[in-house]
């Protein structure tokens, strides 16, 4: 993720995140570094066994011999293949507006990365007026359907699975 969508994304999410981390930072500094590791692949930084995007703490953090560099479970789900959602969008609006699907797409899945980095898109595939989304959260898949029906209409189904943790999402938009 490029570094001003972040922090272009950040405001909406600002308040909370600014208000833990500089009330841990300045009374407990010490002991909370002890116990704070940084992603080496996404750069989340995670405290509490909480994991947050925060670019200007990661950049503090950086090279500091007592916070640790480790694999972060978001990277992990990636890795291990663990994914709870797919999301099919079936249209031929999508090749007529590939830019702004892929926007609408990016924006959507950035702003759920900001708010959890457990939240990732592991795979798109595009097949005809397909495009096929797998994601390691529910949470996302149904944002991302949610973000596409915003700007383009269309039919949304979030049908979520009743054996396991998972969300099928289908978007479709069919209507000449
Ligand atoms: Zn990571």
């Amino acid at each position: 993720m490029k570094t001003h969508d972040r922090a272009k994304a950040a405001p909406e999410i600002g308040h909370a995140s600014e208000r833990l981390i500089e009330d841990r930072r300045v009374k407990d500094k010490t002991k909370t570094q002890a116990g704070t590791a940084v992603c080496e692949r996404c750069q989340a930084v995670g405290m509490h066994k909480h994991w947050f995007v925060d670019n200007a703490l990661y950049e503090s953090m950086a090279g500091n011999p007592l916070v640790r560099m480790v694999v972060c479970p978001g990277c992990k789900r990636i890795e291990k293949k663990v994914y709870e959602g797919e999301v099919l969008l079936d249209s031929p609006l999508l090749a007529e507006n590939r830019e702004m699907v892929y926007g609408t797409l990016y924006h959507a899945a950035a702003k759920a990365f900001l708010r959890n980095p457990l939240s990732r898109v592991a795979l798109i595939e595009e097949e005809g007026e397909q495009i096929r989304i797998v994601t390691t959260t529910c949470t996302l898949a149904e944002r991302l359907g949610k973000a596409i029906q915003k700007a383009f209409k269309g039919k949304l189904k979030i049908k979520p699975s009743k054996d396991e943790k998972f969300v099928f999402v289908k978007w479709q938009r069919r209507e000449n």
